[in-house]
């Protein structure tokens, strides 16, 4: 079935961006503290932190923009393209389903069949 590929391949980007995002951000701090700041400390320049600082605001934009422009598999618009869905459905944490088709988060189309949400 080469559209429930399609679905699992869309299905298996979005929940890489996903971990990545909060990866991203649940690393900010020890990353700061356990290897910037001993860079920091050992070298005396402000520099590392204003670039740990730059990348990690970077990427953090990146990931949460590749997640909010999720096209939908089926519908191919934007899976949350409303503002609340920036905000409330923010990640997919809330958002569960297409705002236009109202495809299922995670289905695999019309089937009952859902991509494991692991
Ligand atoms: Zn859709």
């Amino acid at each position: 079935m080469p559209d429930t590929k399609r679905y699992i391949k869309a299905w298996k980007v979005y929940k890489n961006n996903k971990r990545i995002f909060i990866v991203l951000l649940l690393c900010f701090y020890p990353v700061l503290e356990w290897v910037v700041r001993p860079i920091y400390i050992y070298y005396g320049k402000d520099l590392i932190l204003h670039i740990y600082g730059l990348a990690w605001i970077i990427f953090i934009v990146v990931y949460s923009t590749k997640i909010v422009t999720f096209t939908c598999p089926r519908c191919g618009k934007y899976f949350s393209e409303k503002w609340h869905g920036y905000f409330i459905g923010y990640l997919g944490f809330r958002l569960n389903k297409c705002v236009y088709c109202g495809l299922p988060q995670w289905s695999l189309g019309d089937q009952n069949d859902a991509y494991e949400n692991s």
